[in-house]
């Protein structure tokens, strides 16, 4: 591994800055849904385990830069407390004096949770002042929030260049599945790219040509790759000042020798409702006044061949219109046969992205994939093969002398 993890920290008696991501739903002053904070508790109880007390820092919803008492993080300590075990302090600053009084009161198996770091304009401008006046209340800097890592702020990048940082567990769970799914993947890798457009996708798909050996391409996007083909896609969602784009990309695939798969038959209605009308034709043979809503039964069957034949499968993107029966039937099954070859052993599979996890919950897919990211701009950061800030510093830091 290129970073350091808890394993390698001496954790005694030392102040432990942990840099989560904690943008959890809030309702009339309440937690309404808590996952994101109790997937914390493995590396919150580490710390406290080694001896050491962690002092979190959060950014929450978008402040820019203003102190925004709606956008407090105080109302979460309740939901902290419950999922740690712990009690937690609050302090309504995350640097200066206020937070170094709470600091030094702070009684021993306590944790310390600062406000929102956002309130401050210094957080997203990486301010070296801020930086150091952050690192200043901790020994060890540990980054817990994958999330956030595709953004180099204070509290991502900024105090992990003025400590010994290492990553937290959840963090060292997705930088472990992703690097064994794209970075050092075992082969035949396979990517399923879909959604509802090239556009958004461009880099991502560019990236993917260069590194998997087949990429299949579904969902609203592969209509812009048929309409690029000459392929008539009727009232299709299809971007059509993307054609020489994707067909730039499939000449790019030729070249890298990455095998493309694009429908071959489709689901075709003509509303986008649930209940309406819809038909399975050759991809070539969408209507006038038609819409592709779906890959149809052989495409659902090429995909199956060529993940029963995978080692490793990276995913993001629907291959339909998910969210209305029965444009989910190209999804759930791909989703279903890559959970079956995950259970079986046969395939890593790692998946990410807003709707695409929740394409996958839908499925019932989701709990035996091997690792689904909810990280978000980071993950499909990380998939367009991007340097990612908060992950950059953890591996330049691992090249520094041991802590003393
Ligand atoms: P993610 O959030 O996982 O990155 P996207 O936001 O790129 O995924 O794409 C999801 C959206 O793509 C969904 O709203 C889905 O309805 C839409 N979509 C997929 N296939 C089609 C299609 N054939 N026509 C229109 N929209 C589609
Ligand atoms: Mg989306």
């Amino acid at each position: 591994m290129g970073w350091k993890t808890l394993d390698d920290m001496d954790l005694r008696g030392k102040r432990v800055l942990v840099r989560v991501d904690i943008n959890v739903p809030i309702e009339n002053g309440t937690v309404t849904d808590d996952t994101r904070i109790r997937r914390l508790a493995p590396t919150l109880n580490d710390i406290r385990d080694g001896g050491g007390t962690p002092i979190l820092l959060a950014h929450f919803d978008r402040p820019k830069g203003k102190r925004v008492p709606e956008l407090s993080l105080l109302p979460l300590v309740p939901a902290l407390e419950a999922a740690f075990g712990a009690p937690v302090v609050f302090c309504a600053d995350c640097r200066g004096p206020a937070a170094e009084a709470a600091l030094s009161a702070l009684e021993g198996g306590a944790i310390l949770m600062l406000e929102n770091t956002r309130f401050h304009p210094g957080e997203e401008q990486n301010c070296p002042d801020l930086a150091a006046e952050i690192a200043a209340l901790g020994d060890i800097y540990c980054n817990d929030a994958f999330s956030v890592a595709h953004r180099a702020h204070v509290s991502t990048e900024g105090v992990a260049r003025l400590l010994p940082a290492c990553a937290g567990r959840l963090m060292q769970a997705e930088l472990e599945a992703l690097e064994a799914a794209l970075s050092k993947p075992q082969r035949p890798l396979v990517a399923v790219v879909g959604g509802a457009k090239v556009s958004t996708k461009l880099e991502l798909l560019g990236n993917l040509v260069e590194k998997v050996d087949h990429l299949i391409i579904g969902g609203g996007m592969a209509n812009t790759f048929l309409a690029a083909q000459g392929i008539d896609v009727g009232k299709s969602l299809c971007e059509r000042d993307m054609l020489d784009t994707a067909a730039a990309i499939l000449a790019k695939a030729e070249k890298t020798g990455c095998a493309i798969l694009l429908p071959s038959d489709v689901v075709v209605a003509r509303e986008f409702r649930a209940g309406a009308e819809s038909e399975i034709l050759p991809a070539d043979a969408c209507p006038a006044d038609a819409m592709i809503l779906d890959a149809g039964p052989e495409t659902v069957a090429r995909i199956a061949r060529i993940l029963d034949s995978a080692k490793t499968l990276i995913w993001n993107g629907p291959m339909g219109a998910f969210e209305i029966a029965p444009f989910d039937t190209a999804t759930n099954a791909a989703a279903r046969t890559a959970a079956e070859l995950t259970r079986a052993g046969r395939l890593i599979s790692v998946a990410g992205g807003g709707d695409t996890v929740a394409a996958l919950n839908q499925a019932g897919a989701a709990d035996d994939f091997t690792y689904i990211s909810t990280a978000g701009g980071a993950f499909l950061e990380w998939m367009e093969g991007k340097t990612l800030p908060g992950v950059d510093i953890l591996l330049r830091k691992r090249a520094e002398p041991a802590e003393a």
